[in-house]
């Protein structure tokens, strides 16, 4: 699983930071999550293909994180795409892009799918048999949902060597990875434990823009292997955090702490501050494994 950091400053584009976009890589997925100004320049600097995009995430529709939504629709649709798009997001958001579409008389030659979102509660939005992806209800201005990206439980793994020492028919190998007890060439009963190691443990990313603290997350994100939790502040400011409805550093670590996550990531920072290293060292008191979102970083996801 990898994480490419596309925008992660709130508010505007500037000369070289853009408003929120991530790329999630998952299980040969390219997920989009959430579409600042200038998402379409950086999946390119990115080298990642449009049209392995099949599904956009959106988590509210302040235009730091969707204004680029249209002009990717708009590029893909130039570039004579069609394959179907799926885009997930609040209600509204069909309307708002729809309505461009038909004053542009632009419409697109391949098949637009919105999936709009309504529900407070945390909801199962896609699935496939390797993939799972949540919606985490934010505390913001407007109606917000981060999203957990989760991977399925795999297949349990076969201990070779325990298996040809257990005359198992190869027939049967399928149902060893499924978990189940088999019978051997003599006869005997073969219990799964003794021939098949646990799968590799599922990963998992919890992407949590816009929100104030809130600790009723917490138990959708409980154990997952990365947060990107936002700190639009630092604590100095933290009298402009709740008015605003965004989070300090400080809190996002203190969400990571509470939720037991493996690493947290720091972004949406507020314009007025250029340097970030304040962000880490205010987080880390808090939770010690903290990194800053930054245009262009990578990280994979273990
Ligand atoms: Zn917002």
């Amino acid at each position: 699983m990898k994480l490419t950091i596309l925008g992660c400053y709130s508010a505007t584009p500037r000369t070289n930071t853009n408003p929120t976009s991530q790329v999630l890589e998952i299980n040969n997925h390219v997920f989009l999550i959430d579409c600042g100004e200038g998402t379409q320049v950086e999946l390119r600097r990115n080298k990642i293909k449009f049209s392995r995009i099949k599904h956009i995430f959106i988590s509210h529709l302040h235009g730091d994180h969707y204004f680029g939504l249209v002009g990717l629709i708009s590029t893909f649709r130039l570039l004579t795409r069609e394959t179907d798009l799926h885009i997930y997001g609040p209600k509204g958001l069909k309307e708002v892009i729809t309505l461009q579409m038909k004053l542009a008389d632009s419409w697109t030659n391949y098949k637009l799918i919105f999936h709009e979102l309504t529900s407070k509660e945390s909801e199962l939005i896609y699935e496939d048999d390797k993939v799972e992806v949540h919606t985490i209800p934010l505390d913001h201005r407007i109606y917000t949902n981060g999203f957990l990206f989760k991977e399925k439980e795999g297949e349990r793994k076969l201990d070779m060597n325990a298996v040809l020492n257990a005359d198992i028919d190869v027939s049967y190998y399928r149902k060893l990875k499924q978990g189940f007890d088999v019978v051997n060439e003599k006869g005997e009963l073969i219990k799964n434990e003794t021939v098949t190691k646990p799968p590799i443990n599922p990963k998992s990313y919890a992407f949590c823009s816009d929100t104030m603290y809130n600790e009723r997350i917490i138990p959708i994100i409980e154990h997952v292997s990365l947060l990107y939790h936002e700190s639009t502040f630092l604590e100095k400011h933290i009298s402009l955090a709740a008015p605003t409805k965004h989070s300090t550093a400080k809190q996002a670590a203190t969400i990571a702490k509470l939720a037991n996550v493996g690493k947290l990531v720091l972004g949406h920072y507020s314009t007025r501050y250029d340097d970030l290293k304040a962000f880490k060292t205010e987080a880390e008191s808090i939770f010690n494994d903290v990194e800053l979102a930054k245009d262009g970083k990578t990280i994979e996801i273990n």
